[in-house]
């Protein structure tokens, strides 16, 4: 049994979804259904008895407290977060209360649960903490890319509530022996993933015919990781990654915004062009940048590869290819989104285990 935190969310579900897929260890599923909760992308698993949904906060101590102790879990994964940007700039204050105060609570449960385990069961357990290369600021075009022992410059409220999260757990570890295992990854992007993130937006906004606003001149630079890959990665890493140790993920795929904007529009000019004829990508426009947008983020993930043989499957051409056909057969999925009705899902749908 694994605890998952945040599952309902775009990269937890693909997580539960493939965990599910390739072994058949239960998971217990502790999300809050913020307004990125969404149950929608496990309904798939909604008969299935290795699927335990929780709806809870990580900063509940005694939900946290009787879940562990009743269903003992070897590991706990946390990707419980606030994970938007934009919405940390206007309203930084769920940001502190979930990554910030809900990890040290969560921590806090683990600690105590794991100080009580029998000794073979405290040896084998794990808590891997799903984090992201945000933490380490922007680097110039010159720059190298970020290694684990890059020094920690968060810029905008969601990298410094994620980067205190990190210290914590790593704290953990050397105060008390909590065998954690931290991960720093780049942009994810793949089915599921919430339209107010670039990639889904693009699609989403060029079909619906609306404007893709892109901010400032576009040539903010990160790297892209296919999530099927992140995914596989945290398994590699939870399967094993040195106890405290960090290990960064990325796709080795650097490229400036406005690149997947123009490979977005090709790729939907291609599955599904305009009833115009005309290409998607006269629908981009730039707006006002982002306060303080960091120029690029680049990953080195050479320390995952070397000690953990992990790389990535997918180039950034076959998951976006990918990506795009998903959007494509899924437009039931983003309506459901868009109109607000997967909110109603637990009540509608869930069978309430
Ligand atoms: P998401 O916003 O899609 O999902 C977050 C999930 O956490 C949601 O289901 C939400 O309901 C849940 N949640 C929020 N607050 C909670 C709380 N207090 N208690 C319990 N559940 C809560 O985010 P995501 O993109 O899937 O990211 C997951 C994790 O991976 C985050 O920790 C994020 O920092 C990290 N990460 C994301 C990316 C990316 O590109 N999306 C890259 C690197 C790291």
């Amino acid at each position: 049994m694994i605890l998952v935190t945040g599952a309902a969310g775009f990269i937890g579900s693909n997580f539960v979804l493939d965990w599910l897929a390739i072994n058949d260890e239960p998971v217990i599923n502790l999300d809050k259904l913020t307004y990125a909760g969404n149950l929608d992308n496990l309904s798939s698993l909604k008969d299935d008895s290795r699927h335990i949904f929780v709806q809870g906060d990580i900063g509940d101590r005694a939900l946290v407290d009787k879940l562990l102790t009743n269903h003992k879990p070897r590991a706990v994964i946390n990707f419980a977060a606030e994970s938007h940007v934009d919405r940390s700039i206007h309203g930084p204050e769920d940001f502190i209360q979930t990554n910030m105060l809900g990890t040290f609570h969560l921590l806090e449960s683990v600690r105590g649960y794991w100080s009580n385990l029998a000794d073979a069961e405290k040896s084998q357990f794990r808590f891997l903490h799903v984090s992201t290369d945000e933490v380490y600021g922007s680097l110039s075009p010159s720059d190298p890319a970020f290694t684990e022992t890059k020094r920690y410059e968060p810029n905008s409220p969601y990298s410094a509530s994620k980067a205190a999260s990190d210290h914590l757990v790593r704290a953990y570890h050397h105060t008390y022996g909590l065998p954690v295992l931290t991960t720093n990854c780049s942009n994810n992007y793949g089915p599921y993933h919430f339209p107010e993130k670039l990639i889904p937006l693009m699609i989403v906004n060029a079909l619906a015919g609306k404007p893709l606003p892109v901010y400032g001149d576009g040539m903010q630079i990160r790297d892209w990781l296919f999530v099927k890959d992140h995914c596989s990665a945290i398994r590699r890493v939870l399967e094993a990654g040195t106890l405290g140790e960090v290990y960064n993920v990325g796709g080795w795929n650097e490229m400036p915004n406005i690149e997947i904007v123009k490979i977005v529009c090709g790729l939907l000019d291609e599955m599904r062009p305009r009833a115009d004829g005309k290409p998607y990508i006269e629908q981009m426009t730039f707006v006002t940048d982002r306060p303080g947008h960091d120029r690029r983020y680049a990953i080195d993930a050479t320390k995952i590869e070397r000690e953990l043989g992990w790389r990535p499957a997918e180039t950034f051409e076959t998951g976006i290819r990918k990506t795009v056909a998903w959007y494509l057969e899924n437009e039931e999925w983003v309506k459901t989104v868009q109109s607000g009705a997967y909110r109603n899902w637990l009540e509608t749908n869930y069978s309430g285990r």
